[in-house]
């Protein structure tokens, strides 16, 4: 890793945050408050005037969700940080920070489909056109950039699990001179930083890998100061989308395991899908770790991939008889879950049903956990083998 702390040096993690401000509590306490009141009229008076920073209401300062975000900036070599209630609430915010009517923003395909209806809901309302592009085709890229205000990208993309070569397309962003962002939520700043490779902002959902356990729905973004403080200044106080003290806090306890976690993820799911590469009965597996190499700047996978299934095997049954596998969709967490494409596909999904990102009706997602391969693996051959007609 050419920039930045090594993401496993767990030291670098552990002193993240100044313990000094906390009584030397090694872990932050949880601000659970909403004020913080004045010692004195000088006091406030300094503070309503911007001569001192401190917490006045925790829809714009809470030291526990500050201390998430000096964690999260430390780990994607950030200057900078903002914490908020959802992925969805960092995604609209750090994106309608950049955006007025009539500009238009490149974005790859098979983004989140969150975003996907994000874009074709409120931004097409205020007149923000959307062009997408395979975020592998660097021409058809550089292409569709002049004129643009914002790239939006995420790699890999969280179905096909399409890897992009972040810092080459980050590179056409600048020289375009076009803001670019990314969604780094497969990754993980574990195993890809895109500021380092040239991407002026990251998002993540933190709901996934960043908590890890299935218990906080959260998002962040990361980036230069001056580009965090233009979402500080009225995306995140006056749309509102806040992190709460007690997600900060959840997000924090994440943090400390993500090396370890990520490493489980990786070679758990580079297991199985190599193991499935060789049934007879899948077609392909869409996994970025069985390509000959990995993009740069891409230095590990995480837990999520997908896989298609040839006919002869029936879905339904195969999705009902795993026993660790769940049935869900929010991955990133300790647990083991399958989608299948054909459930995707039917959902009563706004604003453009013809989307179908990527997904192929004889595909099934799954997110490997922290079970352990083999008996995940025992799970699925017992799965397959009463599933197959
Ligand atoms: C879940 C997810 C989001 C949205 O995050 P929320 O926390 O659910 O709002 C964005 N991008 C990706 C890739 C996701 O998986």
């Amino acid at each position: 890793m050419s920039n930045g702390a090594d993401p496993f040096d767990l030291a670098s993690l552990i002193t993240a945050h100044d313990e000094g401000n906390f009584a030397d509590a090694v872990v932050p306490p949880i601000f659970q408050t909403s004020l913080f009141t004045f010692s004195d009229y000088d006091e406030m008076i300094t503070v309503y005037r911007g001569e001192k920073v401190r917490p006045t209401y925790t829809r714009g300062l809470n030291p526990t969700v500050r201390a998430f975000e000096e964690m999260l900036a430390k780990l994607e070599a950030a200057e900078d940080a903002l914490g908020f209630a959802s992925g969805m609430a960092a995604i609209s915010s750090a994106v309608l920070s950049f955006v007025e009517p009539g500009d238009r923003i490149v974005a790859v395909k098979h983004v989140y489909p969150d975003a996907f209806r994000l874009f074709g809901t409120i931004l097409k309302r205020m007149k923000i056109e959307v062009t997408y592009v395979d975020g592998r085709d660097e021409e058809a890229v550089a292409s569709a950039l002049p004129g643009a205000k914002l790239l939006y990208l995420e790699s890999p993309t969280s179905w096909v699990m399409e890897a992009h070569d972040v810092g080459a397309l980050a590179a056409l962003a600048k020289r375009h001179g076009v803001i670019s962002m990314i969604d780094n939520s497969w990754a993980s700043p574990v195993f890809q930083r895109p500021l380092t490779l040239g991407v002026d902002l990251v998002i993540h959902s933190a709901s996934k890998y960043l908590g890890g356990h299935s218990d906080v729905v959260a998002g962040v973004v990361a980036g230069p100061k001056e580009m965090i403080a233009r979402i500080k200044a009225e995306a995140y106080p006056y749309l509102g989308g806040k992190l709460s003290p007690f997600d900060a806090w959840l997000l924090i306890r994440g943090l400390r395991t993500l090396p370890l976690r990520m490493k489980a993820h990786e070679a758990s799911a580079l297991e199985i899908a190599r193991r499935l590469q060789k049934l007879e009965v899948v077609e392909a597996v869409c996994h970025p770790g069985l390509a000959n190499r990995l993009p740069d700047g891409l230095n590990g996978t995480s837990g999520l991939f997908s896989f298609i299934f040839r006919d002869g095997v029936d879905i339904r049954a195969f999705a009902d008889h795993l026993k660790l596998f769940k049935l869900g969709v929010s991955w990133g967490g300790h647990e083991s879950l399958i989608v299948p494409g054909e459930v995707v596909l039917q959902q009563k999904a706004q604003p453009n049903s013809a989307q179908t990102f990527g997904i192929n009706a004889r595909s099934v997602r799954l997110h490997v956990g922290l079970e352990g391969t083999e008996a995940l693996w025992r799970d699925i051959e017992g799965a397959l083998a009463a599933s197959q007609s």
